[in-house]
């Protein structure tokens, strides 16, 4: 049985990239998560993705470079323009699905403007929709956007993929051999516990409109067709 009809899949730059020979993207991994991707579809659920920028460039190194901040987010927008890019040509290659990229920002010449109704509407239709450029402003990162656009279109769930790790670990289980996985947790022990697995101000927004994330591995094959199907770390309310 699937327990969510419509999902957000939110992916790191990294998802795509090689950070052994740090090649911005690696054709190995792209196909990986596509055939991943493609999966959930296959199962009859509806996807939305949103796709980081890191792999090519992310804003906070502004200060170290001495570089202006908000010009440096227009950089990393601009990077999760380039992946949705990537993503949509792969996922095109590998499936019969309809694909639209919706950005944040006019790239008429490529991609559409984000327009929530008509993003529902995709989804209704059963097409995958990526959402790129973030939400056009700076002093953010994806993971923000990602909740955003997730309750704006009605996603029942948002799936947060992360690289070699399983979950949400109480410290560092490189660092820590006393590190512990989190089956479930609470929105608020994010923040109380300060565990930095995605951004604080996503969190808040995941926990005052109650949408339910979950942190995979998504190294891990089939690890979003366990959590369509309720298994996997769970993160909402529990008050
Ligand atoms: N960014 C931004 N506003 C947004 C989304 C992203 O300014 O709404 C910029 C920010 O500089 C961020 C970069 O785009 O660092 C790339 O996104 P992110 O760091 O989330 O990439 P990821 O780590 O997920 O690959």
């Amino acid at each position: 049985m699937i327990k969510y009809k419509r999902l957000l899949i939110k992916l790191s730059g990294e998802a795509i990239s090689n950070p052994v020979n740090k090649n911005i993207f690696d054709h190995q991994a792209l196909e990986y998560i596509t055939d991943e991707i493609i999966k959930v579809k296959e199962m009859g659920v509806q996807v939305a993705i949103i796709i980081g920028g890191g792999n090519i460039f992310r804003g906070n190194i502004a200060a170290r470079w001495g570089i202006e901040r908000a010009e440096a987010d227009n950089i990393g927008m601009l990077g999760t323009i380039i992946n949705s890019l990537m993503f949509r040509t792969a996922l095109k290659a590998k499936s019969a699905y309809k694909i639209r990229v919706m950005t944040a920002m006019r790239m008429e010449s490529f991609a559409e403007l984000y327009i929530r109704l008509r993003a529902i509407n995709y989804l209704d239709k059963d097409y995958i929709v990526i959402f790129a450029g973030g939400t056009g402003q700076p002093y953010i990162t994806t993971d923000y956007p990602a909740v955003q656009r997730a309750i704006e279109t009605k996603c029942d769930a948002i799936l947060v993929a992360k690289n070699g790790t399983n979950g949400v670990f109480s410290s560092d289980p490189k660092k820590d051999d006393n590190a512990m996985l989190y089956k479930t947790l609470a929105y608020e022990d994010f923040i109380t516990k300060n565990l930095n697995i995605m951004d604080h101000s996503a969190i808040l927004l995941a926990k005052e409109n109650g949408l339910p994330m979950h942190i995979f591995n998504f190294s891990q094959p089939a690890a979003m067709l366990d959590i369509c199907k309720g298994i996997n770390i769970d993160v909402k309310n529990f008050l």
